[in-house]
């Protein structure tokens, strides 16, 4: 077993965090700085050459995926993640020549609408029809939970266009210009306060027929790929770890009230908690670790993506519960000049509520892992 990187991986990490050092930071603009890692094929880099990447082995990605994710840099888009992907092995040529260079420069901004109000989990039972009418197809339905719809160029569609088809087999997969007439946007304010999400509504939307990617009726197949192109979730694990260092700190240098001379840090049960978290960290860094590995060996992480999915989302949880409880009365405020941490663990708190949810719940993952890991019947 070798538990290292090699030297080029180690090179290359030291680039990325001198790269991140001069252009990353608080207050820094999100949309040029991914601008940047464009002109430097970063966000391509997994893709194959012929396309415009560099064909980079999966440990070289996990390297970026993970210092992007430490560093809370927005490192990753979706069309350069997903869609590009799925085009390449499965888009026509024309699709291919018009969407990838335009992924590459990141001048897209992608939206992904699969789930639906009745179909989540479930997905396949999704209900919005596309209608076959001329050289367009008209759709007609719903989504939901729709991240990045308001700022989203393209959507990534999956609509029934056979009912009477088994449910996988009747549905298919189009790419959706979301200034076409006919799109409803409405937002669903979060917890937090932010409005990330969306419903959108499709009414008699006509989407062009060169549109579909890969077979009509074999959308299902395509969706798939693109969902498992989300690689090793390093960045579910990672993406804490920094808040932590962060609360370890502030208990350390923090007086605790009624214990002259101590700080937080000196209660017991606070240490206990973080180390325990400190221990999760190292255990969900090696389970990602395990699953870019798979990939680079050329095997298919299946229940290992999902142990390593639910352990990272739950940690996540776990990590902004203890902080959270680590900082005391004043860890409840979100602004002002008494927030400790400028505020970061209530709303890490609040925001770790859905990353059990996104991506394949925690109760999902662990059917999962009983059936294809453990080799348990269906329950
Ligand atoms: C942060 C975030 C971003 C998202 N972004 C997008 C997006 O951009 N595009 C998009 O299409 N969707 C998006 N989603 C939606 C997401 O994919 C769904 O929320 C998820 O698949 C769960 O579906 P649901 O909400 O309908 O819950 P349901 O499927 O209705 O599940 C409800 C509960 O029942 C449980 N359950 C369901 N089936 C089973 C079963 N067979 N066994 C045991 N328990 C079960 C679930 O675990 C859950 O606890 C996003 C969600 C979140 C939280």
């Amino acid at each position: 077993m070798e538990f290292r990187f090699s030297p080029e991986d180690e090179a290359f990490r030291s680039e990325v965090r001198a790269f991140l050092a001069a252009e990353w930071g608080p207050g820094r603009d999100a949309r040029s700085f991914t601008k940047k890692l464009a002109e430097r094929g970063w966000l391509t880099m997994s893709w194959p050459r012929e396309y415009g990447g560099q064909g980079a082995p999966h440990m070289r990605q996990l390297v970026y995926n993970e210092e992007m994710a430490y560093h809370r840099a927005p490192g990753q888009t979706m069309g350069a993640d997903r869609v590009g992907p799925t085009l390449i092995l499965f888009g026509t040529e024309e699709q291919k020549a018009r969407f990838l260079p335009a992924i590459a420069r990141d001048e897209l901004t992608w939206c992904q609408g699969f789930s639906e109000p009745g179909s989540g989990s479930d997905l396949a039972s999704l209900q919005t029809r596309a209608m076959r009418d001329g050289d367009s197809w008209v759709i007609n339905g719903q989504k939901i939970w729709t991240s990045n719809a308001q700022r989203a160029d393209y959507m990534i569609l999956l609509a029934r266009t056979d009912p009477d088809a088994p449910k996988h087999r009747g549905i298919t997969y189009f790419l959706v210009d979301m200034r076409l007439p006919g799109i409803t946007i409405r937002p669903l304010i979060q917890m937090t306060g932010q409005a990330g999400f969306n419903e959108v509504f499709f009414d008699d939307v006509r989407v062009p027929a060169e549109m579909v990617v890969g077979e009509v009726n074999r959308g299902w197949y395509v969706s798939t790929a693109t969902l498992d192109f989300e690689r090793s979730g390093i960045g579910r694990v990672i993406g804490g770890l920094r808040t932590f260092e962060e609360v370890v700190a502030y208990a350390k240098r923090t007086p605790a009230r009624g214990r002259p001379g101590g700080t937080l840090f000196d209660h017991g049960p606070t240490r206990l908690a973080l180390a325990d978290i400190a221990l999760g960290f190292q255990v969900g860094r090696l389970m990602s670790y395990r699953v870019a590995w798979m990939q680079s060996r050329g095997l298919v992480p299946n229940y290992e993506a999902s142990m390593a999915k639910t352990f990272g989302t739950e940690l996540h949880q776990r990590m902004a519960r203890a902080a959270f409880t680590t900082l005391g009365l004043a860890g409840q405020l979100l602004e002002g000049h008494r927030a400790p941490l400028g505020g970061q663990v209530p709303m890490a708190l609040l925001q770790s509520v859905s990353l059990t949810i996104a991506a394949g719940t925690s109760e999902i993952n662990r059917n999962i892992i009983a059936t294809r890991g453990l080799g348990l019947p269906r329950g």
